[in-house]
């Protein structure tokens, strides 16, 4: 069996090993599994790597910085209504993937990072 389809078992093999490597590093998206980013952009803001923050609705969200967050997207024009972070406009961003909802980018004039739902996540958050 081996023999006979040998190159697809060794490109299986080399799939499982990255795969492996990434559920041990990675920060991913908990619906679909996309990799959205990497602990090593988790970066302080004002101190904190991460803060619990309540929308206007009264839902509270769980939520940690990061500087990069690839596997996101902005889903909505830039706002400041309502802002958690005075001087800083707020994006929705969702999973490039599956589209889930998983946090917001903060915009300033000459800064941004990524605020991510931490229970919408799974990995090495
Ligand atoms: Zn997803």
């Amino acid at each position: 069996m081996r023999d006979t389809c040998k190159t697809e078992h060794d490109t299986q093999t080399r799939e499982e090993v990255d795969t492996e490597a990434r559920e041990e590093e990675g920060v991913f998206c908990r619906v679909c599994s996309l990799l959205i980013t990497h602990p090593e952009h988790k970066i302080a803001i004002q101190g904190e790597f991460s803060r619990v923050f309540a929308n206007p609705h009264g839902i509270v969200f769980d939520i940690g910085y990061y500087s990069l967050a690839p596997g996101c997207v902005k889903l909505s024009p830039p706002s400041d209504e309502f802002t958690w972070f005075p001087g800083y406009e707020w994006t929705i961003v969702g999973c490039r993937q599956c589209s889930t909802h998983l946090g917001w980018f903060f915009s300033s004039r000459d800064d941004g990072f990524w605020g991510l739902i931490l229970d919408r996540l799974a990995g090495t958050i």
